[in-house]
């Protein structure tokens, strides 16, 4: 079977013809085709030796982690939920199965206290930049049909509705927002977001945007791309106001727009990432999503006056990573609301497709104008 693949000893991505056909082997598990697979900017740290590590004893690490697949046939315990054609996506992360680890074992991989998880495409298992997986349906959603145009943009989804919601869980400090709360086990209320400022508009700053969009939050989203570029019209598009920061820095927008009570960093890039705390609102959140690896380096803050801005503002920063099932199930209801009342928009995020011989190109190089690449996987 065909898989993109980082082969170890070279360091360098293949695609490999002699992936081992997967095979059912537990009553709960699903065979899925993959149909379709988003490059990330995680594959490409990986491409670039920046983390990535091949299951034990394997010499290479099948690429990929933000999937859409189809159900070709299940065991006898998934028969009962799932039938071949069904539309699915599996998430990234797996239990540490460690019995120190409270949030593993309570279905919260996302939030492992050991670090010895593992992850499909990225961390000890193989990911999805092949034909055919076997997955078990605790790691597996349903899509409805209507997503399947936009299914491989369900895991960036994830990504941010973790981020978000949890800022929401932490804002249930305030009292007026908690008396705004249906008391379910993860709130999802979001009407202390009366304003958000996402920087970044790559894929995750522009799922982000839809989301906080979709559930009415007056949205900025800064980068550095012109202002008659395709990234900011596909953000205005959605009611979004886009900002090009080199030429208003994100620390001038409050003054023009008002108090920011959320912001969702999406670049990777750690100088601008704390440099969003001079546009941060009183009692806002900073979220932090982007991944730097070595990128930024030692830069300078006004520590004084951000610490002190901090306290009296009473400001939480916090960073957030993956996403578990339940953040995955959320995201099926907000992704199928947003395709009915954006459908065009969110064809738009998807910028490239490409055949699997584009392995070495597509993983190496970003266009300008790209949002979201995917990969189509051939069914052979
Ligand atoms: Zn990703
Ligand atoms: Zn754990």
């Amino acid at each position: 079977m065909r898989a993109i693949a980082l082969e170890k000893a070279s360091g360098r991505p293949v695609l490999k013809d002699d992936h081992p056909e997967p095979v059912l082997h537990a009553p709960d598990q699903l065979l899925i085709r993959v149909l379709q697979v988003g490059i990330c900017g995680t594959d490409r740290a990986i491409v670039r030796g920046e983390g990535g590590e091949p299951p034990p004893g394997d010499g290479y690490l099948v690429l990929g982690h933000e999937m859409l697949g189809e159900v070709v046939s299940a065991g006898n315990a998934a028969a009962a939920d799932y039938e071949p054609g069904d539309l699915v996506v599996c998430t990234v992360r797996r239990s540490c199965g460690q019995p120190e680890c409270p949030t593993c074992a309570h279905g919260e991989s996302d939030m492992c206290y050991t670090g010895k998880y593992v992850e499909r495409g990225i961390f000890h298992a193989h990911g999805y930049m092949t034909s055919r997986i076997v997955e078990s349906t605790e790691y597996t959603v349903k899509l409805p049909e209507e997503l399947r145009p936009f299914g491989v943009l369900m895991e960036p989804t994830t990504v941010v509705e973790k981020a978000i919601l949890e800022s929401v869980l932490v804002q249930h400090r305030l009292d007026w927002v908690r008396s705004l709360d249906d008391s379910s086990a993860i709130a999802r209320d979001w009407r202390f977001v009366r304003r958000a400022l996402v920087a970044g508009a790559g894929p995750i700053g522009m799922m982000a945007a839809f989301l906080l969009r979709h559930h009415d939050v007056e949205t900025h989203v800064t980068d550095v791309v012109p202002e008659d570029g395709y990234k900011a019209s596909l953000v205005n598009s959605i009611g979004a106001r886009y900002w090009n920061v080199s030429k208003t820095p994100a620390a001038e927008i409050p003054s023009q727009v008002g108090n920011i009570d959320l912001i969702v960093e999406a670049t990777g890039i750690a100088p601008v990432a704390y440099e969003l705390l001079n546009a941060l609102g009183v009692n806002g959140v900073l979220v932090f999503t982007g991944v730097p690896g070595d990128r930024g380096g030692e830069f300078q803050l006004q520590g004084g006056h951000l610490m002190r801005q901090q306290v009296l503002w009473n400001q939480i920063v916090m960073g957030s990573v993956n996403a578990n099932r339940s953040y995955f199930v959320q995201a099926v209801k907000d992704l199928s609301e947003i395709s009915r009342k954006w459908p065009d928009a969110l064809a738009r995020v998807i910028t490239g497709h490409h055949p699997l011989e584009d392995y070495e190109v597509a993983l190496t190089t970003q266009p300008k104008d790209e949002v979201k690449a995917v990969f189509d996987i051939p069914d052979v």
